[in-house]
């Protein structure tokens, strides 16, 4: 769906399906560079990243291959409940893999730190972060993307694989929830 589908319910829009797909285009370049002649696993964090890691892996100009982990810190509101579950492990054995994190935002951090942890004990050969979009003001966990789409103020939005109370993922643009939408 597109902003006109959701009324009033984004204060503005920030970036735009166009604008996301030129931005992971780059990424994708980039990331194609640094990884050449290595083997690439993407890892996305579902459900979040559904359509990064869609977008993102259609934009590659070579093979990679994709498996998916599923992980809990956000309760159903607009805050990190501060807890991280494992809810889908990978299937994939990732011992002297280059694995690659895909994600939409990192916000506090908590989840990506404990999730980098996780994965560096099991002996792959490197494991780094490609997120769309990044709360640099929020970040309380030693996170450190290699790949960030953009850097944007500390505010909730939505969109793009963002929920809040799980809509608002297939809104094509990524945009700012009005605050009377959760208040
Ligand atoms: P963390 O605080 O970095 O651990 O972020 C955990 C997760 O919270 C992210 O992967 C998102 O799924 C979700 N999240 C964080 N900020 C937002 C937001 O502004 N909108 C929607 N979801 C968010
Ligand atoms: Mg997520």
């Amino acid at each position: 769906m597109d902003a006109t589908h959701v009324d009033d319910d984004l204060v503005h829009i920030l970036f735009t399906e166009a604008q996301i797909q030129d931005r992971l285009g780059e990424m994708a370049k980039e990331i194609a560079a640094d990884y050449e002649g290595k083997d690439l696993l993407l890892v996305g964090i579902l459900r979040g990243a559904v359509m990064v890691m869609a977008d993102l892996s259609r934009a590659m100009p070579r093979h990679v291959e994709m498996d998916w982990m599923a992980i809990s810190s956000y309760g159903s509101g607009t805050k990190s409940s501060g807890v991280v579950r494992l809810l889908k492990d990978l299937d994939t054995d990732i011992t002297d893999r280059n694995v690659l994190i895909v994600d939409e935002i990192v916000d506090t951090g908590l989840t990506l730190s404990w999730l980098v942890n996780s994965l560096g004990s099991r002996r792959a050969a490197s494991v780094e972060i490609a997120t769309l979009l990044r709360k640099p003001e929020a970040l309380t966990m030693p996170v450190e993307p290699k790949y960030v789409g953009w850097d944007i103020p500390n505010e909730f939005v939505v969109g793009y694989g963002l929920d809040y109370r799980e809509k608002y993922r297939n809104l094509r643009d990524i945009g700012t929830l009005a605050p009377h939408v959760y208040s």
